[in-house]
C-alpha cells in the first residue's frame, strides 16, 4: 500500500489552524490528527488524548529520553511535542497526516523528513489577529501579546514553504486546503504507479 503524506500546519497562534484542521477533518475521515503532547494545562473543553496528551514536565521529559518525539519545541512558556509512533502508523496504513505545529518544529520535520508538505495559514491582517486570539479568551494579555510578538517575528519564514493560505472564511481556507491535498496526489510519481 502507498504510504500517506505528512502535511504540515503553521501559523501564528489564533489564525484558526485548529478551526480550520477540524473542518477539514469532519470531511476527510481517512486523514489522522497529529494529537501532540504539551505541557500546557488544558483549556475549558479540551479532552486528553482527543487535542493533546497533556503532560507534567516531567513526563515530557521522560518521552523526550525514550526518543518518542519527532520533534518538539518550547513555545510561549510550554512545551510541545509530535509523537512518533502514532504518525508512522497512520502513514503506513495510507492515511495522510495533519501535524498542527509550530515554526520550530516544522523546521525540524523538515529536516529530517524533507518530503512533508508545509503549509502557512497567515490572517488577512495583524489587526483581524489580534481579534481572534483576544476573542478566542484563553490567554491573559501577557500571553496574548506573546503569542501575537512571536507570530509577527516568524512570518518572514512563511516565503519558505510550499503553499500559503489566508485565513479570512472559515469555507475559503478549507477550500484551499482541499485544493493542497488533491493536488498532491496528483504529482507523478504517486500517479504513475497506477497504470498498469
Ligand atoms: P489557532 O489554532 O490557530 O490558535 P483557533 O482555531 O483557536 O486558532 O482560532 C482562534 C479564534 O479565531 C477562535 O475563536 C476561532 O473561532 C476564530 N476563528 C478561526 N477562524 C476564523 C475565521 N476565518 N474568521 C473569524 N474567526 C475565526
Ligand atoms: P496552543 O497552545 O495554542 O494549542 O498551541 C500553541 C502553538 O503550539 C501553536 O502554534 C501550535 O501549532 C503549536 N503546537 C501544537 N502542537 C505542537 C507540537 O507537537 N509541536 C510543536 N513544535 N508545536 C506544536
Amino acid at each position: 500500500m502507498r504510504r500517506g503524506k505528512t502535511f504540515i500546519i503553521c501559523g501564528p497562534s489564533g489564525v484558526g489552524k485548529g478551526t480550520v484542521v477540524a473542518r477539514l477533518l469532519a470531511s476527510y475521515p481517512k486523514l489522522y490528527f497529529s494529537v501532540s503532547a504539551t505541557t500546557r494545562p488544558p483549556r475549558p473543553g479540551e479532552v486528553d488524548g482527543k487535542h493533546y496528551h497533556f503532560l507534567s514536565r516531567e513526563q515530557f521529559q521522560r518521552w523526550i529520553d525514550e526518543d518518542a518525539f519527532l520533534e518538539h519545541a518550547e513555545f510561549v512558556g510550554n512545551l510541545y511535542g509530535t509523537p512518533k509512533l502514532y504518525v508512522d502508523k497512520a502513514m503506513d496504513q495510507g492515511r495522510d497526516v495533519i501535524l498542527d505545529i509550530e515554526i520550530q518544529g516544522a523546521e525540524q520535520v523538515h529536516r529530517r523528513r524533507p518530503e512533508a508538505i508545509r503549509i502557512y495559514v497567515a490572517p488577512p491582517s495583524w489587526a483581524e489577529l489580534e481579534r481572534r486570539l483576544i476573542g478566542r479568551g484563553t490567554e491573559d494579555m501577557e500571553k496574548v501579546r506573546r503569542r501575537l510578538e512571536r507570530g509577527k517575528e516568524e512570518f518572514a519564514v512563511a516565503r519558505d514553504f510550499d503553499y500559503f493560505v489566508i485565513n479570512d472564511t472559515v469555507d475559503r481556507a478549507v477550500e484551499e486546503l482541499r485544493a493542497i491535498l488533491l493536488a498532491e496526489h496528483c504529482r507523478p510519481d504517486e500517479r504513475i504507479t497506477q497504470i498498469h
